[in-house]
């Protein structure tokens, strides 16, 4: 059984309309959170059946050998994880290949080792890109095609249309978990899901060794639900939340509390350049374009759009991703400022 605390996505026009998804915000969690200065924020979370991936830009990285091991942090240790990345290297492969996910291994120079190929070649670059990408291998830098979990290929169902990172895919072609992996796994007859049923908290056997149930509220109801065996996904955030939630006489402090799990947790926003194409295309995470590594401004920034000039080498003022029509403008303009990385602490 798998439980989900939002419904199904609507595929409805708003799904690709900038004014509804980023100015009404109208997928957000309505959740307030608070920043450690006290400030509250909406976050940008999104519950629904297939979680952060209804919107997420298909990008499909690895992480990186080093990426398992202990890391020195300002705040203290982030302890190794329990396995190492050649431990979990085939499942990237399978997870890959579920995915449909496009690319060329030993095209990223930084990439780890892989034992099995993308299962589709790499998306081409969008004419823009492609003369970008020239001009930076020309530099002596090594742009590279984003792996990308778009069903774009002869057959797929991606019609490359005009919105894709932060926007949910009417056409059911991003590889996302619901499309992916939940809707396969539903056609079984011994998995079910059940929607707008959210988890409160995970209780414990008398001695606090072991997980037995799970208390959820569902369409207003509160109740108990048991099983032999649990697996807690909610996300980096709800799960630290959850298990925080659980604390009982055994476990003061919440479950799985050894190292301060969840606290504090960061926020990481994007690194990855965004580029708005021909037509209003916002195509540099939709498989569309290439990971370009972020440069020192050789020179300053457009001053509307904060893209680099070398990014399109036309003068700011002619700069297209100023020339969208005037509603999508500060749309456009927010996500523009995802060019800078920027982490941000806060509490739940
Ligand atoms: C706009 C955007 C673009 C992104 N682009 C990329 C990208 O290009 N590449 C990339 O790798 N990542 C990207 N990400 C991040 C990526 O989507 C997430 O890292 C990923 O979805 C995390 O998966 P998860 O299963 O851990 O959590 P989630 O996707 O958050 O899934 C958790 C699920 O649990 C549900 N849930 C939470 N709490 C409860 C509860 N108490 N009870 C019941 N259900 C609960 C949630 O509703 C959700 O459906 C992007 C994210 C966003 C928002
Ligand atoms: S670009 Fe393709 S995968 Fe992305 S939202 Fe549009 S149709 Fe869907």
């Amino acid at each position: 059984m798998i439980l989900e605390r939002g419904p199904r996505l609507p595929i409805e026009p708003q799904n690709a309309d900038a004014e509804a998804v980023f100015v009404q915000r109208r997928y957000r969690a309505r959740d307030e959170w608070q920043k450690e200065t006290g400030k509250r924020f909406m976050p940008g979370q999104f519950y629904f059946v297939g979680g952060h991936t209804k919107f997420f830009g298909t990008a499909m990285f690895r992480f990186r050998e080093r990426d398992f091991e202990a890391t020195e942090l300002a705040d203290g240790v982030s302890p190794a994880w329990p396995f190492s990345y050649s431990e979990l290297e085939p499942w990237y492969g399978l997870a890959e290949r579920l995915f449909g996910v496009h690319g060329r291994a030993g095209d990223d120079p930084t990439e780890p080792w892989r034992s099995s190929d993308y299962p589709h070649p790499p998306i081409p670059h969008e004419p823009v890109i492609g003369k970008l990408a020239d001009k930076l291998a020309g530099m002596g830098l090594h742009p590279f095609h984003m792996p990308s979990a778009v069903d774009l290929h002869p057959g797929g169902r991606c019609v490359r249309c005009g919105t894709c990172d932060a926007f949910a895919c009417r056409y059911g072609a991003k590889g996302d978990s619901e499309t992916r992996l939940l809707s396969p796994a539903l056609a079984h007859p011994n998995v079910n899901l059940w929607t707008e049923t959210r988890a409160l908290r995970l209780i414990t056997d008398d001695r606090g060794h072991q997980i037995v149930g799970v208390e959820v509220s569902r369409h207003g109801e509160t109740f108990r639900i048991r099983a032999p065996q649990f697996v807690l996904s909610a996300g980096a955030i709800q799960s630290a939340l959850l298990l925080q939630r659980s604390a009982d006489g055994h476990h003061t402090e919440g479950l799985a509390n050894t190292h301060r799990t969840g606290s504090p947790v960061w926020h990481r926003d994007t690194i990855t350049p965004v580029w708005h194409g021909p037509h209003g295309t916002r195509s540099g995470a939709c498989g569309a374009g290439p990971l370009v590594p972020l440069l020192r401004p050789p020179e300053p920034a457009c001053s509307r759009c904060e893209f680099l000039p070398v990014i399109c080498g036309v003068e700011p003022r002619t700069h297209r991703c100023c020339a969208g029509p005037a509603s999508r403008r500060p749309a456009r303009h927010r996500m523009d400022q995802r060019l800078t990385t920027w982490w941000r602490p806060f509490s739940y």
